[in-house]
């Protein structure tokens, strides 16, 4: 047992829902860390006077620019045993596949050096060791690596990758994405640790248009498994469904709600895709999993310039390659060398602090498709219009052209 520990009796108040609460997890590590005692402290200090105590300043290891987040309290003479409370950043395996094994090795070397703290994982998607001294960073970081993890981005980077758990075990996945993870991963390990661009900068890999990774919203490179032919039908399960669900479950619940309107059924119980209109959204294929999955030509499509809010507010991605396959080595070696690319391209031309939508949006999405060479395409929706009419000037000329062109 540490140290006495400090009266929290707000936070105890978070330890009476219906929920597991942080607090509880902090007070079963106060027992044996003096530090997590202070922590305890200085957070119901500043739930008392409504005030963070955390200032920056710099903590690293050896050989890297990023991916310790220092942390140093304002009030150490109130709180001593807290006065250093650093996270490191570890980047997760591809898909955040672990064995118990490790994450229990895991556990013993926070225990040894750190506060005992892990969250898996931030939304940055890192594995966050978090609550370290200044003195203990590098003896925990060289035993994290020796388990073969290395350091996650921080500051104006690449950050670490995320992507959904895919293949291994999601019948949804359209394409291979802890391999997708990995390439990138490998190719720009140097961005990841040297901070030297305007801000950060994210991939994130899912394997379906279910987006498990939130990589629309949440990263300025997002690829999304999608396919280009028919979706798969089991006219056999669709009929089990109807039967298991009714007709009117099945209408209220897939029919009515595709947003395209491209699903009937029939009379006798099957189902009609009018896949030309199909916009590949998942809804259909979630609710009737065994009848329906995506089809067989399989792909990404990559969108740029999602992101938090920031300056402009928040951002979704926007589609820049509508399809692609993702299967070949080539393959693989063309997505690398587009987020080079666009990487290369938002440097040059990106302002400090500015992530890669808002200089989409400063500049503009024609010149950013022009400064990468890619061709402007009908799929690239920026926003879905709201002028239902067309001008039509010059169409009949152009109908004039096309038929004199034919008849010579
Ligand atoms: Fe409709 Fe979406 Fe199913 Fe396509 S995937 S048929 S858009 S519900």
């Amino acid at each position: 047992m540490s140290k006495k520990t400090h009266d929290t009796p707000m936070l105890d108040q978070l330890e009476s829902g219906p929920w597991p609460s942080f607090v509880t997890g902090l007070k079963r590590l106060a027992k044996d860390k003096e530090m997590v005692v202070d922590l305890l402290g200085q957070l119901e200090h500043s739930y008392k006077t409504r005030k963070g105590y955390w200032k920056g300043g710099t903590a690293s290891v050896i050989g890297y620019g990023g991916g310790v987040i220092p942390r140093f309290s304002e009030i150490a003479e109130k709180f001593p045993a807290s006065k250093e409370f650093h996270t490191i950043r570890i980047m997760p395996a591809p898909g955040m596949h672990y064995t118990s094994d490790i994450l229990r090795k895991f556990c013993d070397i926070w225990e040894k050096h750190g506060s005992g703290l892990i969250a898996l994982h931030g939304q940055s998607g890192d594995i966050m060791l978090q609550g370290c001294t200044t003195e203990n960073i590098q003896a925990a970081f060289d035993e994290v690596n020796e388990l073969g993890f290395d350091m996650g981005g921080a500051g104006p980077a690449v950050r670490t990758s995320m992507s959904c758990v895919g293949h291994a075990r999601c019948e949804h996945s359209c394409y291979d994405e802890g391999r997708a993870h990995r390439e990138v991963l490998n190719n720009f390990i140097d961005d990841i640790h040297r901070p030297a661009l305007p801000y950060k900068f994210k991939f994130k890999f899912s394997g379906c248009a279910n987006d498990c990774m939130n990589s629309i919203q949440r990263s300025d490179m997002a690829v999304l498994g999608t396919w280009r032919d028919d979706i798969q039908v089991n006219q056999a399960e669709v009929k089990n469904f109807v039967k298991a669900k009714g007709r009117e479950y099945v209408i209220n619940n897939v029919i009515t709600r595709c947003p395209t309107r491209a699903l009937t059924l029939r009379n006798d119980d099957t189902l009609d895709v009018d896949n030309r209109n199909c916009v590949k959204c998942m809804h259909c294929i979630n609710v009737m999993t065994r009848a329906l999955s995506p089809g067989k030509d399989r792909g990404v499509t990559i969108l740029a310039g999602g992101k938090r809010t920031l300056k402009i507010g928040d951002l979704m991605g926007t589609v820049i390659v509508p399809f692609m396959k993702l299967e070949s080595d080539d393959d693989f070696a063309k997505l690398v060398e587009l987020g080079r690319s666009i990487i290369e391209f938002w440097a040059e031309n990106g302002l400090e602090h500015e992530r890669c939508g808002e200089m989409i949006e400063r500049i503009g999405l024609n010149n950013f498709l022009e400064g990468l060479g890619i061709e402007v395409d009908p799929n690239m929706v920026n926003h879905p219009r709201t002028n239902p009419y067309v001008r039509m000037d010059g169409w009949d000329d152009e109908v004039a052209r096309l038929k004199q062109a034919k008849a010579g």
